[in-house]
């Protein structure tokens, strides 16, 4: 099964795509996560990606492109992968047409979780996740269990995204709008877009990405 999850930031993929990732053994292949990293590292791709990150703007479609042809190429991919945070836009969904048709592999669905802005600086701002196992967190919607143990490894460091902030989060919703949105459409025309709502509780999600892609 391959999957695209497409939503503005906040809407819940990164969430919804670990819960898919336990119960579906399916691999989580996030853009976002890949290039934090790389920053991390100071890689020279982290350094190229840098600056965009921090005004949250997107990233080079020949840097995330590079990224994922090389990611998907690896054994884990093999069953099948949920892309999370890629394609951003109409040139990234070409390229990974181009990707999956050369190896022969073709797109399961396209998830859209629908969210309205009004909701979304509220849980950005919140969020966090276990510097140990990235499992995610909120403020508000999802406390851990025992305050400050994460209930996935039992780890206590945290850590929040730098461009979880207010100011940064207005350009990553305009890029989402401006550049990402179109691809509910491209989609739409493929016959492979599906739609949940992403206003209710985090369960609620879950169930109807369930339904959905037990429908496929
Ligand atoms: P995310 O974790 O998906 O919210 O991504 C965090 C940041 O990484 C974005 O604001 C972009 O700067 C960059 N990024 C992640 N995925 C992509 C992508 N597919 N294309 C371009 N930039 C990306």
């Amino acid at each position: 099964m391959i999957l695209i999850l497409l939503g503005a930031p906040g809407a819940g993929k990164g969430t919804q795509a670990q819960n898919l990732t336990k119960s579906r053994g399916l691999v989580q292949l996030s853009t976002g996560d890949m290039l934090r990293s790389a920053v991390a590292n100071k890689t020279e791709v982290g350094l190229r990606a840098k600056t965009a990150m921090d005004a949250g703007e997107l990233v080079s479609d020949e840097i995330v492109i590079a990224i994922i042809a090389d990611r998907i190429e690896e054994d884990d991919c093999k069953k099948g992968f949920i892309l999370d945070g890629f394609p951003r836009n109409v040139a990234q969904a070409e390229a990974l047409d181009a990707m999956l048709a050369e190896k022969g592999m073709k797109l399961t669905g396209v998830v859209e979780i629908a969210v309205d802005d009004e909701a979304l600086v509220s849980r950005i701002t919140g969020r966090y996740t276990c510097a140990g196992c990235n499992a995610g967190f909120h403020d508000e919607f999802k406390k851990p269990q025992v305050d400050g143990v994460c209930d996935s490894c039992g780890g206590t460091e945290f850590i929040r995204r730098k461009d979880d902030n207010e100011e940064t989060v207005v350009s990553r919703l305009k890029a989402y709008h401006d550049q990402t949105a179109p691809l509910l459409p491209y989609y739409k025309e493929r016959g492979v877009l599906l739609k949940v709502d992403g206003m209710v509780g985090i369960n609620d999600v879950t169930r109807q990405m369930n339904e959905a892609l037990d429908n496929l």
